[in-house]
């Protein structure tokens, strides 16, 4: 059988159970996702229709990969392969209306969430410079996660703070519903009060979904783990697989008990382990294990490979982040030129904004690269803000969307006539579209307000009402009908050319959804849209390098991989003081991380880097120091080691990785006396910031510096005997 087929014993077990639970725990590479994919094609093997298994994944990168492979097995037609969430949204859609909501109800995001949020908190006055929207959110998607409704939430606040939050999360709760609107937490929470409350609706999925694989258990939180129990209550064929160390969303309520406690909750559970790591070597292996035993709330586990020593793990000692890019850029290339392709390189870093210095790097150096980010796309003012269109296209009631597209592009509709009309539409229970289509009977609203308003309303009523051919076309008209694109071209803001490249790469993504999906709708599209997550967006670049946060890397695995920033208060992050069990969350962050890497891996940090404007000094990671020795070498490109690697070059890393990039000249270490001389006007290429124009010079000699507007990173004074400028 073909799903039998280069497995170990104890894999064996775990892919051949059929009946009765299963908990497979098990280290980083060793086989955990390969066993549920297998178990899946073994389950239908022995006559178990795909129509009665259900396979939970974390991310829908990790859904539709199993997907595939599953398919390679046999037809998988009626099995469901989705993340917690897709799940949801889908048993939702069917049947929400029991709930009292309408099928079409809308998905809000985070930035929905934030808007909505800070608008109820102004309607309270309540002072968002003192109490912060994020953390008025996250109290209430952790209550909301614990299956805590604002009624009870409100019985328990003690305090001002917990009050306050009680007052926002009601009138939150009561926008949502009435703009037929569900957050992302809703979605799980939802549907376990759709299965609660409706015995039939749970006895239905309970029998259809006769065989349940979770991936990833380890980091379920505790809605997650309700609706699984629920769901797997009458036939207990639940497979779960997890490693606790891997644990590294509990800043998002994942809970580690659920994977602790599985025995508890399921006295016969069969449990097997496995301790062969199939995908690193012995080196990675080794700077892993060392890493996480420093864990103190950790259960002792063994992991081994027979995969060979390998290269020693390099960690480079950088001067700032421009430099450490640009080594890093430098390696890929050298990398690259010995016959590494792109796709097998991994960058990984702890915070999205460290992404910016990096980007830069690979581009000057020519070395395509995805970068994991999509909510970082659709995140972007121009695309929230046309999304906000399809949005009231397809559900007119969601107030968000259409507080968002009032007055943009501006149309003379001041925040007070807003404020105005959201009051009417409050005391009378309306939505807001429903009050701008009636905005004559606003008598606070007069004039030319009332005007732009009534020509607002047409404009949804007829995008509204263009037949639906494709996502892309209707997308098309109302970038032209509401003349988004001639609003930006018009705007002195820098970034214009930027946000109209990215409204043009929303049609491609619309135009790409139209191929994907025969049956498409706008809805769809949405839902697509709102789904995608952090983790989910990297695309299928035939040759790029693959750039993602470290949360974003967990299921994967790389040849190579380089983690950048290994300093303290980046990883471990940290925005103040943090404690010891935030820092064993972020240690088994970098355990991820350093898992990813099947054959080499590099480790980066700097001396120095700009923070708020401001360059600060850095300090190594804590997590390096912990890496034992053996497995790794360290190398120093900090300026004042200039000289010895110049001179030195002695190292084997250099010799076997850095042959084929440009070695460092020594003009580029010690810049002459004669420095050159651009006219203004002129185009220049710098290493770090790319192509630019030349605005002006001032000075002369070694003193003389150049102001040069850059195409990527705005205008800079340049000091021009370090600058590195070239014409091009
Ligand atoms: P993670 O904890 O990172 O999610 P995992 O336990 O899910 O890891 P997999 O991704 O399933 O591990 O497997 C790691 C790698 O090892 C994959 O490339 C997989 O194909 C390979 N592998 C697993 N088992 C075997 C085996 N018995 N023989 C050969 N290769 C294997
Ligand atoms: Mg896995």
């Amino acid at each position: 059988m073909k799903f039998l087929e280069d497995v170990t014993d104890k894999q064996r077990e775990a892919i051949t159970h059929i009946d009765g639970p299963l908990l497979i725990v098990a280290g980083a590479g060793s086989g955990k996702t390969r066993v549920i994919t297998r178990r899946i094609g073994y389950l239908m093997s022995e006559g178990i229709s795909p129509y009665n298994i259900l396979a939970i994944t974390f991310t829908n990168k990790a859904a539709n990969e199993m997907a595939e492979r599953v398919k390679k097995f046999s037809s998988h037609k009626g099995m469901w392969v989705s993340t917690f969430h897709k799940m949801c949204s889908r048993i939702l859609r069917k049947d929400i209306e029991l709930l009292g909501y309408s099928k079409d109800f809308t998905i809000y995001d985070t930035v929905d969430q934030l808007n909505r949020i800070k608008s109820i908190m102004a309607d309270l006055e309540i002072d968002t410079a003192h109490w912060k929207p994020r953390s008025i959110i996250s109290s209430i998607s952790n209550a909301k996660n614990k299956l805590i409704d604002h009624e009870r939430f409100a019985a328990t606040a003690s305090d001002i703070y917990h009050q306050m939050v009680a007052k926002i999360y009601k009138k939150y709760d009561t926008m949502l519903k009435s703009g037929n609107a569900l957050d992302f937490d809703d979605l799980l929470i939802k549907t376990v009060e759709l299965l609660k409350i409706r015995p039939d609706v749970l006895s239905s999925y309970q029998e259809r979904f006769k065989y349940i694989l979770i991936d990833e258990y380890q980091d379920t939180n505790f809605v997650q783990y309700a609706i699984s129990r629920l769901l797997a209550q009458k036939y207990k064929n639940i497979c779960v697989t997890g490693d606790p160390d891997q644990s590294i969303y509990g800043w998002r309520g994942a809970d580690l008990r659920n994977i602790m406690d599985f025995e508890k909750d399921y006295p016969d559970a069969r449990v097997v382990l496995l301790e062969q790591n199939y995908r690193s070597t012995k080196n990675i292996l080794l700077a892993a294990s060392s890493v996480i035993q420093k864990n103190k709330y950790r259960k002792q586990k063994e992991i081994w490979t027979e995969n060979e020593h390998g290269e020693k793990i390099k960690t480079i000692h950088c001067e700032n982040e421009h430099s450490e890019a640009e080594e890093i850029a430098k390696t890929i290339r050298a990398l690259r030129g010995n016959g590494i392709k792109y796709t097998e390189i991994a960058l990984f870093y702890r915070t999205n904004a460290q992404s910016r210095t990096l980007e830069i790097a690979l581009r000057n150096a020519g070395i395509p690269y995805v970068i994991v980010g999509g909510v970082e796309f659709y995140r972007r003012k121009e695309i929230k803000d046309i999304l906000a269109y399809i949005r009231l296209c397809v559900n007119p009631c969601d107030d968000s969307a259409l507080e968002r597209a009032i007055n943009t592009p501006a149309r003379g509709i001041g925040t007070t006539t807003v404020k105005k009309i959201k009051e009417w539409a409050e005391s009378r229970e309306s939505t807001l579209f429903n009050a701008i289509g009636i905005v004559d009977a606003i008598h606070e609203v007069t004039g030319k307000s009332a005007a732009a308003i009534k020509r607002f309303y047409e404009l949804i009523m007829v995008l509204r009402h263009m037949p639906e051919t494709s996502v892309e076309k209707t997308l098309k008209s109302i970038i032209d009908k509401t003349g988004y694109i001639h609003f930006l071209r018009k705007s002195e803001e820098k970034e214009s050319e930027d946000r109209i490249a990215n409204v043009e790469e929303l049609v491609n993504a619309a135009h790409e959804y139209d191929a994907n999906h025969t049956d498409g709708s706008l809805q769809g599209f949405l839902e697509e849209v709102a789904l995608i997550s952090d983790l989910d967006t990297v695309e299928d670049m035939a040759e790029a390098v693959t750039l993602m946060t470290l949360h974003t890397a967990k299921g994967l695995e790389f040849p190579v991989v380089f983690i950048s920033g290994m300093e303290e208060g980046l990883l471990p992050h940290s925005e103040s003081r943090i404690s010891e069990e935030e820092i064993e969350e972020e240690r088994r962050l970098c355990y991820v991380g350093i898992t990813r890497a099947m054959k080499r891996l590099f480790l980066t940090y700097t001396k120095r880097r700009m923070r708020y404007g401001q360059l600060i000094p850095c300090v190594a990671s804590r997590f390096l120091d912990e890496i034992h020795a053996d497995c790794m070498d360290r190398l120093d490109k900090t300026e004042n080691h200039f000289s010895y690697e110049y001179q030195g070059k002695s190292n084997s890393w250099e010799n076997d990785a850095v042959e084929a990039c440009d070695v460092l000249s020594e003009s580029d270490v010690f810049p002459s006396g004669n420095v050159r001389t651009f006219l203004n006007g002129e185009v220049v290429r710098h290493p770090v910031f790319g192509i630019g124009r030349v605005l002006e010079m001032q000075g002369s000699n070694e003193k003389a510096s150049v102001k040069v507007s850059f195409n990527v990173g705005g205008t800079k004074n340049l000091m021009l005997a370090y600058a590195k400028l070239e014409k091009v």
